[in-house]
């Protein structure tokens, strides 16, 4: 099958379109070219159709027509993914986006179990109101609430601002529906908490980024919601010093709900984007979020030392502005720049010298203007951006990438690898790790057409 024009072959498009009505398979170049391109601006690629099943059957024949016609399939969620991963690269063939967005079943909530079901297409923010309107709580929670999915952030196995309370999206899953390549469906959905069945099928489908099949649901475990809680913004010196406060914060009976780190020169960025005053008393080199649960409304349970900068907000609207300081920081610096963005680990307590030393390699690397830090200080993931090359520059990548291997740090935290950390990825696992994944992609996707280039280099 060629598809050299870059045009569907009509038999195909019939066919699809036999499936999920014809409205719902875009090939309209000026129509399916956002889908093409990520959130971020830096990653782009060419699509040759979007189609949008609403049931799993319909997943599973959309994808027995694609892999039948030989054309390489990109699962698509909400596409606020960071790695050019939900999105084809410039070099790649034209791709077929199966979109998930119509796949919305939402379960009621088992109210004995806690545990929900929920379709690929479910925006985290309509999982996170279900839950709550049924008592509970869902364990991710992220700033692209409003358009990722559950089917995305089970794909690359997100985290977000919960993840020193609850875990990753991982700990969460506790059952998976899924179309495999071949077009075959596996289905495991019971969520019971003893099943040493074999193969965890869920664990391997989580984070595998639409490399080894389409996630169409999944049974979800939720979390009793914290009693109350009170938000803070501490100024400190750097990550060490937020750190030693975080250690001391959280008094017994409570919980640490967030740690979230802002640097000064992005908080000023964040303050002009958003129009917020700067939150503090005095000026601070970095700014810590700190969310701690509490008995009731109203009350704070902290154990911050006076000399500190704080403030503090209990009720709903206050701690919403107090978040956006940490919550705009994607937006603040997207708005400006097409960044190189690098979502890594390093151990917490090495996260000022992973700064400095990146910073000072990044000095010897051409076009390198600036760089911001922030994230998820208590899980040690930075997120930490280079502006001023340009996107297909890989030169910053490089000396970053190194960087955090020789921190002996993870190169990707919590987006996923994609296409972007893709001939990286020998810098966090071994080549016994990598024949391993090879073996499993070929085992279940033999002809390579599911989200072909990313996560797996070529070989
Ligand atoms: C402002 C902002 C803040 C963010 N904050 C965080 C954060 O705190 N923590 C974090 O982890 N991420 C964060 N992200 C990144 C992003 O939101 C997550 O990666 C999210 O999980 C992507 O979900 P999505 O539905 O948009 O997936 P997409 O971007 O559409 O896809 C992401 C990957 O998952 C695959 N995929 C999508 N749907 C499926 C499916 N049904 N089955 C199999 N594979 C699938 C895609 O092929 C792709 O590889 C942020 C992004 C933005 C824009």
């Amino acid at each position: 099958m060629t598809v050299a024009d870059g045009r569907i072959p009509d038999d195909v498009r019939a066919a699809l379109a036999d499936v999920v009505g014809d409205a719902h398979v875009l090939t309209d170049p000026d129509v399916v070219a956002p889908y093409g391109e990520d959130w971020s601006r830096r990653f782009s690629g060419p699509v040759l159709a979007v189609v949008r099943p609403a049931t799993t059957d319909e997943v599973a024949d959309v994808v027995r027509i694609c892999v039948a016609a030989g054309l390489p399939v990109l699962p698509q969620g909400g596409r606020t993914g960071l790695v050019g991963g939900s999105v084809p690269g410039p070099h790649d063939p034209p791709m077929v986006v199966l979109s998930t967005v119509r796949l919305q079943r939402l379960d009621d909530v088992d109210t004995t179990s806690g545990q929900v079901t929920a379709g690929a297409g479910v925006t985290l923010k309509d999982l996170h109101d279900h839950a709550r309107r049924a008592g509970w709580t869902y364990g991710v929670d992220l700033a692209a609430r409003d358009s990722c999915t559950v089917g995305g952030t089970i794909g690359t196995n997100a985290g977000g601002i919960r993840v020193c309370c609850y875990g990753m999206t991982r700990r969460q899953v506790v059952g998976i529906e899924a179309v495999l390549p071949d077009g075959s469906v596996v289905r495991h959905l019971q969520g019971f908490v003893k099943d040493n069945t074999g193969y965890d099928i869920a664990g391997l489908m989580v984070g595998s980024e639409g490399t080894l099949g389409v996630v169409t649901a999944a049974r979800l475990q939720l979390h009793r919601p914290p009693r109350a809680s009170a938000v803070a913004l501490i100024g400190v010196r750097d990550a060490g010093h937020a750190l030693d406060v975080v250690d001391d914060a959280v008094p017994a009976g409570s919980r640490l709900l967030a740690a979230e780190l802002v640097e000064e020169r992005l908080l000023r960025l964040i303050c002009e984007h958003t129009s917020l005053p700067w939150p503090l008393a005095a000026d601070a080199p970095q700014v810590l979020v700190l969310e701690t649960e509490s008995a009731a409304p109203g009350e704070v349970a902290m154990e911050l030392d006076d000399t500190l900068d704080v403030v503090v907000a209990v009720d709903a609207a206050d701690k919403a502005r107090f978040w956006t300081y940490r919550e705009a920081a994607g937006e603040a610096v997207t708005a400006r720049y097409v960044a190189h963005r690098f979502d890594v680990t390093v151990p917490p307590r090495s996260w000022d010298a992973f700064v400095a030393e990146a910073v000072q390699r990044l000095g010897d690397v051409p076009d390198v203007e600036t760089t911001f830090a922030f994230g998820h200080l208590y899980d040690g993931n930075l997120h930490f951006e280079v502006i001023g090359p340009a996107a297909d520059d890989e030169r910053a990548d490089a000396v970053v990438l190194q960087t955090v291997a020789d921190f002996g740090g993870s190169i990707s935290a919590e987006h996923g690898v994609g296409r972007a950390k893709a001939p990286y990825l020998h810098l966090s696992r071994t080549p016994a790790e990598l024949a391993m994944m090879r073996a499993l992609k070929s085992a279940l996707d033999p002809h390579g057409l599911f989200n072909p280039g990313a996560v797996l280099p070529p070989p």
